[in-house]
């Protein structure tokens, strides 16, 4: 069955009729019972500004004010918001593939609240096999990066914080020119999102903080030559991600956090990766330890690592940044780790409630269910962070189960 035929089959047994508009930013569906004018429920979603499907949307649904629902109906929205979800997962998927060289703009729920993200380039010099974007190999066009940044800007709240990544934007020599365009349209502060190989050209850095980039979010998945060649499927690449990493740390007055993609190949080396960034030089940065997200799991599930396997070792590494003194960055969405993985998860766990809707609790993940959202276990409903956890991708569970899960486990 394709996720169509669920939403339709959802339809027919109730004898709904589902009506799709799209407008204001929001792509709505409205269920209506067969022959009523009155819509009995709405489902809506953010768009992007061609009224298309944004990346990082979720469904929300809304009983109509006033609607009276009969023995069954509830039970009916909720199995038609699965099969919708389902069939957004999969139209999503489609549409994140970037035609014709167009940006893509994505919201998340951050920390802070809403973060905007633009995706100016498709080309990356590296080819980290769980990366999610989609790449083509090429930049976007400038007229596209300028329709996004203006969508952006009206999007954009008191913070006028823009995320500039990619592929890997540092390679592209229109960035500065691209934040210019940016800041035109009234942003002010930047995070670069990147794998820093390109970082240590000269004057970049300079350039780049004189226009309000002063945030930067670092990948940086392997201490040794060998392993950062394998992480990132390029070669020779290490020394010059190195170098870039440890002008970031000597800058004043920038923030660096590290992101490390935790996975199968290095998941034990963790604390001394923690140790090795020590070693670069005075600077504090911050250490986001995060996990495969969905896609990743279903494009590699070979890189993919059991919670209870990797616990240990990111335990150790949070130790060690404790002892460094770095920051490690709380849990804040859907590449996060829950924070039953480590000791103190109240330390980890996201400040905020996180949106729920993608969220199954279920220890079945067979079936169509297994496949998209995110799961958490039963017993997660009685933990306390429950509402600031969006558990592990459904892939995950369909891989390993969710024994890794658990307060106090
Ligand atoms: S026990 Fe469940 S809700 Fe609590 S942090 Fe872990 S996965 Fe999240």
């Amino acid at each position: 069955m394709t996720p169509a035929d669920g939403v339709r089959a959802a339809l027919s047994r109730r004898g709904w009729v589902l009506r799709r508009r799209a407008g204001g930013g929001e792509l709505v569906f409205t269920v209506s019972r067969a022959g009523e004018a009155r819509a009995l429920c709405a489902f809506s979603a953010a768009a992007s500004p061609a009224g298309g499907l944004t990346p990082g949307a979720r469904l929300r649904a809304a009983v109509a004010a006033g609607a009276r629902l009969r023995a069954g109906e509830k039970e009916g929205l909720a199995e038609l918001r699965d099969a919708l979800d389902l069939l957004l997962e999969s139209l999503r998927r489609r549409e994140a593939r970037p035609a014709g060289g167009a940006a893509l703009a994505e919201t998340h729920e951050g920390h802070e609240g809403r973060d905007l993200l633009l995706r100016t380039t498709f080309a990356c010099n590296q080819r980290c096999a769980f990366c999610f974007v989609p790449m083509t190999g090429k930049g976007a066009d400038l007229a596209s990066i300028e329709r996004e940044l203006d969508a952006q800007a009206r999007r954009a709240g008191p913070r006028g914080e823009l995320t500039i990544s990619g592929g890997e934007p540092a390679a592209d020599p229109r960035l500065p020119a691209i934040v210019e365009a940016a800041r035109a349209r009234g942003f002010r502060r930047f995070v670069l999102q990147t794998n820093g190989v390109y970082l240590a050209r000269p004057g970049l850095l300079e350039t780049l903080s004189g226009l309000g980039v002063k945030t930067y979010l670092f990948s940086f998945h392997s201490h040794t030559a060998a392993g950062y060649d394998r992480v990132t499927g390029s070669r020779g690449q290490f020394p010059r991600a190195v170098a870039g990493l440890k002008r970031l740390l000597g800058a004043p007055g920038l923030g660096v956090t590290v992101n490390v993609v935790v996975n199968a190949h290095n998941h034990r080396e963790l604390p001394e990766l923690v140790d090795f960034i020590a070693g670069l030089g005075r600077g504090r940065p911050a250490l986001y330890f995060s996990m495969i997200n969905e896609v990743g799991h279903q494009k590699v599930p070979s890189w993919a690592v059991p919670l209870e396997d990797a616990a240990p070792f990111l335990r150790r590494a949070v130790a060690r940044c404790r002892a460094h003194g770095f920051p490690v960055s709380r849990s804040g969405g859907e590449s996060s780790f829950p924070a039953c993985v480590f000791d103190a998860p109240a330390r980890h766990a996201s400040p905020r409630p996180l949106p729920q809707d993608r969220v199954r609790f279920t220890e079945d993940h067979s079936g169509e269910a297994g496949l998209i959202g995110r799961v958490k276990r039963p017993s997660c409903r009685a933990c306390r962070y429950d509402a600031r956890c969006v558990g592990v991708p459904a892939r995950y569970a369909r891989l390993f189960g969710l024994k890794g899960l658990g307060p106090g486990s």
